[in-house]
């Protein structure tokens, strides 16, 4: 929409409040309104003004003035409020007048340009698919064994998520036994259906709902691709959606990876492809899953980056908990059409050229999508300016299940990083890929290296409840 629309569209839908929204780090969403009447074509120019220094990983206290810059095409009416709101999601500018360089969206917007840049094509295409768990309630406290969250599996199928005070009402869903059965097992239809119709309302094309494997009202929704900033976008309206709409239902809604241990976690697995305007570039027929070279030397890119890549797609110490063999989530890193259980999957089922793409599955939802979709596109990329040949570097294909191999067949396959902390070395000793063409910065770098080694630190020094049951009666 154009400034003059958009405008039009706060007289029309007697807007009342015009919220602008940024994104730090960590990929949460932040907010001030101004009153509708306060709002006109000079603020889209000259922004509205925030204080940097009390966001997490952003500023300094001595030079905390910044500005929202608000990008007229990313607005939508907020479907929770009592009055009528308008969302607009915002870039954030320094004072001078410049991209602030640790804003997650102005890296979006750069890692775009760098793909143009490049010449290798017009547009990347994300879809993510962003699992999540919808909870009756949830126990914070820790060091006890009253929580059925740290229960093993089976256990916390029948613990877990469920109030009976109202009679028990019998269907439970075995643990990893959640893929879509139908009502009473499934017992969320109602909820994911509201939270669609919502998110239809607020622009996103919703393409499927179900319940997921794990036991306890794991849910995904999954709406349809667009280019990378819009995608980033999409997401944060999705999560903004997800949680309210729990929240309405008196329920809550968890993106965390890895909420129960002994079940499924919660992947978001992305699916790219970069086109030449209107033509496919990642399809090729004849080629393996009919993937050109260029999409092979993508793929090259993302593995070959991923140790690195992992500590921007999982960027959390819950990330690791999920990477673990047994859970449909990838541990090894290798290429394969159809196969689950490798960290890049070539979709092959009703998959016509438009469609060709890869799927990354390590990712999960605490990534934020602005600085994990730009980090995928740049490795993607150095893949094909290097023509990173994933078969040549021992890669893949492996079209087998990774894990019922055996011990000798899995000595040359490589693995995920097992730990933040790994990952986070590994970003420390590889990122000439994402500082490519000013991107992501050096200084940007650094420093998120160091909040992310500070909050693994916060982790690690915490008594984990588990060590209660291996050495309270030493
Ligand atoms: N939940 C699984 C993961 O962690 C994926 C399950 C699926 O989508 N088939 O990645
Ligand atoms: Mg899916
Ligand atoms: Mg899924
Ligand atoms: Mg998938």
């Amino acid at each position: 929409m154009s400034v003059e629309n958009v405008l039009k569209s706060i007289q029309e839908n007697n807007i009342e409040w015009v919220d602008f929204r940024f994104v730090d780090l960590a990929g949460r969403a932040h907010h001030i309104s101004l009153p509708a009447s306060a709002v006109d074509a000079d603020t889209f120019v000259n922004g509205v003004a925030f204080d940097g220094s009390s966001i997490q990983g952003f500023r300094g206290i001595e030079e905390s003035d910044m500005v929202m810059m608000p990008d007229p095409e990313a607005t939508y009416v907020d479907p929770f409020t009592a009055h009528p709101t308008l969302n607009v999601m915002c870039d954030i500018f320094t004072p001078d007048g410049e991209r602030y360089e640790r804003d997650p969206r102005s890296i979006a917007v750069k890692a775009e340009a760098f793909l143009k840049e490049s010449g290798v094509g017009t547009a990347a295409f994300f879809a993510p698919e962003s699992e999540f768990f919808i909870f009756d309630d949830v126990r914070y406290e820790s060091g006890t064994n009253s929580s059925s969250y740290y229960v093993d599996s089976e256990e916390a199928s029948w613990n877990t998520n469920r109030k009976e005070e109202g009679g028990n009402l019998g269907f439970k869903v075995r643990t990893k036994g959640g893929y879509v059965p139908v009502a009473p097992v499934d017992t969320q239809q109602d909820i994911r259906s509201e939270m669609c119709r919502l998110l239809e309302e607020a622009g996103l094309s919703i393409e499927r709902h179900h319940h997921e494997v794990a036991t306890a009202g794991q849910a995904e929704i999954n709406f349809r691709f667009d280019t990378l900033k819009k995608t980033a976008d999409n997401l944060l309206v999705y999560k903004y959606i997800v949680h309210n709409t729990a929240r309405q239902y008196g329920k809550v809604a968890t993106f965390m990876p890895k909420p129960l241990f002994g079940d499924n976690g919660s992947g978001m697995h992305v699916h790219q492809s970069i086109f030449d305007g209107d033509s496919p570039l990642f399809y090729d027929k004849g080629g393996y899953a009919n993937l050109s070279e260029m999409a092979l030397h993508y793929i090259g890119g993302i593995l070959y980056h991923a140790p690195a890549l992992i500590a921007l797609t999982n960027p959390s110490t819950n990330s690791f908990k999920r990477l673990v063999p047994g859970y449909e989530a990838p541990v090894n890193l290798v290429y394969s059409k159809g196969n689950r259980s490798a960290a890049v999957r070539i979709p092959v089922a009703a998959v016509t050229p438009k469609g060709c793409r890869i799927e990354f599955r390590t990712p999960d939802s605490t990534a934020n999508p602005y600085l994990a979709f730009s980090a995928m596109l740049m490795a993607g990329l150095d893949g094909i300016k290097r023509k990173i040949n994933p078969t040549e570097l021992g890669y893949g294909p492996l079209d087998k299940n990774i894990y019922d191999l055996s011990d000798a067949d899995k000595e040359n396959i490589r693995s995920v990083p097992a730990s933040l902390e790994e990952a986070l070395d590994a970003l420390a000793a590889d990122h000439e890929f994402l500082t490519e063409g000013g991107v992501f910065t050096k200084e940007f770098i650094d420093n998120y290296i160091n909040l992310k080694r500070d909050e693994a630190k916060a982790v690690a020094i915490r008594i984990h409840p588990h060590e209660y049951s291996l050495y309270f009666d030493c």
